[in-house]
């Protein structure tokens, strides 16, 4: 607790920091990551390339990160060029630069509950208003009630996550296309997992030369199996970019991290190596937990949202006491499975069933 001697801002009196637990045990299936490292090869290539840049330590980091920014939009595809791609340290500081710009006093941001909880902390770090509207009960969201609440809101930023954080849905191309037109700011479109999207299911990427307005954030830390490498970017408009370089602190991406994300993506294919077997395995437990009785979110990520469990928290520690960190988030009732290994998969099913025996 913050002592009343800290002269800290109100809005911040007594508030815990964000995080999921860190606790050190066998099976860690709480924050979304690939289980799948790089091989050894990748390592070298990375650590080399690190080196090259340790060689000029002395020198502060191209604060443009240009090469980088190519490399993104090269991966990203869709004809993107390095002047509509933005890098960041994790897809967390590209939104929060994001509110810098577009939010601030006398501006609102707006998305729809339950969804990534990071969110309102940005608006508050950046003292923007935050105003929530509700999904439906499957988690989708309702398009005439979230046209009507921005009619009625007129926020300067919209997030939409799709795939969704903690539930796993997407956002239907039409119904985005419809909150874009209606949004009178930015809406920002959350794909930090969308590389686990299930076949059919588009990215608002393809939207991006239509809406000028639209802003696709993407990171490194899911399927691209880099999350301690700390490398989040965006797409959009160049305009929009320069006012995103106009509020970044100077060479706020160090030469460290803009050379091993570099390697790291000469090596796309293998780091996304794992990504299909990760689907298949999400579709395999997602249909295992509705066998077992459960309700299962329907999941475009690799992460799987289930309950209702009277008392989640009592089955959250009961499964940490076997060796399984899950995450107690979203609604009340459920909890949170990250992907993992196939054993890693094998043991949440054990102790799941052991606890709900
Ligand atoms: N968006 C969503 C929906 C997330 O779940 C996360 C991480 N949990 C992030 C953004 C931030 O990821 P990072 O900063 O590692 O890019």
């Amino acid at each position: 607790m913050t002592p009343d001697w800290v002269p800290v801002r109100d809005e911040l009196r007594g508030e815990e920091p964000y995080g999921a637990p860190q606790i050190d045990v066998p099976v860690q299936l709480n924050t979304n990551e690939n289980p799948f490292g790089p091989s050894e090869a990748t390592a070298r290539d990375i650590a080399d390339e690190v080196f090259r840049a340790a060689t000029s330590l002395n020198r502060y980091p191209d604060r443009e990160a240009a090469v980088l920014r190519a490399a993104l939009a090269d991966y990203l595809g869709h004809g993107l060029t390095v002047d509509q791609v933005w890098a960041a340290n994790g897809s967390n500081e590209v939104m929060q630069q994001i509110l810098q710009a577009f939010g601030g006093p006398g501006r609102t941001a707006l998305s729809f509950a339950p969804t990534y909880s990071m969110y309102p902390e940005y608006a508050r770090n950046t003292h923007t208003h935050w105003v929530e509207g509700l999904r439906r009960d499957d988690f989708s969201i309702d398009v005439d009630a979230a046209v009507d609440l921005i009619g009625r809101e007129k926020p300067d930023v919209v997030f939409l996550a799709s795939p969704n954080n903690p539930t796993g849905t997407a956002i239907d191309p039409a119904e985005l296309r419809a909150i874009v037109e209606a949004a009178p700011g930015v809406v920002v479109v959350d794909e930090a997992y969308a590389e686990f999207r299930r076949a059919g299911t588009p990215t608002s990427l393809e939207l991006l030369s239509e809406f000028p307005r639209l802003l696709v954030t993407r990171t490194m830390s899911k399927a691209f199996a880099f999350a301690g490498g700390r490398l989040g970017y965006v797409a959009a408009d160049p305009a929009i970019v320069d006012v995103l370089r106009v509020v970044r602190l100077p060479y706020h991406l160090s030469s460290v991290s803009q050379a091993a994300a570099l390697a790291a993506l000469r090596h796309a294919e293998e780091m996304l190596a794992q990504v299909d077997a990760l689907r298949t395995s999400r579709d395999e437990v997602a249909a295992w937990l509705a066998g077992e009785g459960f309700d299962v979110a329907e999941s475009d990520a690799n992460f799987i949202l289930f309950g209702t469990f009277p008392d989640r928290h009592a089955t959250w520690r009961a499964l940490l006491d076997r060796g399984v960190l899950i995450r107690e988030v979203g609604p009340v009732g459920w909890l949170r499975v990250s992907i993992g290994t196939p054993d890693e998969m094998e043991a949440f099913k054990q102790a799941l069933k052991e606890v709900t025996a």
